[in-house]
């Protein structure tokens, strides 16, 4: 996806914070960040969301693997992940990713 902007922070072409990369995803720091510690792990191929991505469930797996171990060593007290899905869902970058999130108490339900 030429117009993605995760896309193109897994081509290295927009600069961001990478703090976890392998062969398939990578882990950024959030320009906006909800809580202490906010990284979004995302495939570096373009799913749109969640849904689409799970026709792959390897690939799944690993993007939920690789942010299960970002927040296992970012929070050690606990962490949340997150994937926003459609605009209800709170999706605002069409490219799937999982936020993980610690280092704060997190609240519930989720608004
Ligand atoms: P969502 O609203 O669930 O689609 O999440 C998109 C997330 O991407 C938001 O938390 C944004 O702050 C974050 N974001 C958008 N652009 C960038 C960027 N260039 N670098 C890092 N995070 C970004
Ligand atoms: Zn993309």
């Amino acid at each position: 996806m030429d117009d993605c902007i995760f896309c193109k922070i897994g081509r290295g072409e927009i600069p961001a914070k990478t703090v976890y990369g392998d062969d398939g995803v990578i882990g950024i720091v959030d320009i906006n960040p909800q809580a202490p510690e906010h990284i979004v792990v995302m495939p570096r191929k373009h799913y749109k969301n969640v849904a689409e991505l799970a026709a792959d469930e390897a690939a799944l797996g690993h993007l939920m693997a690789a942010a299960t171990r970002i927040g296992e060593e970012r929070g050690a007290d606990g962490f949340r992940l997150v994937v926003n899905t459609g605009p209800m869902g709170g999706q605002t970058v069409d490219h799937v990713h999982v936020h993980v999130l610690s280092g704060r108490p997190m609240t519930w339900p989720p608004g």
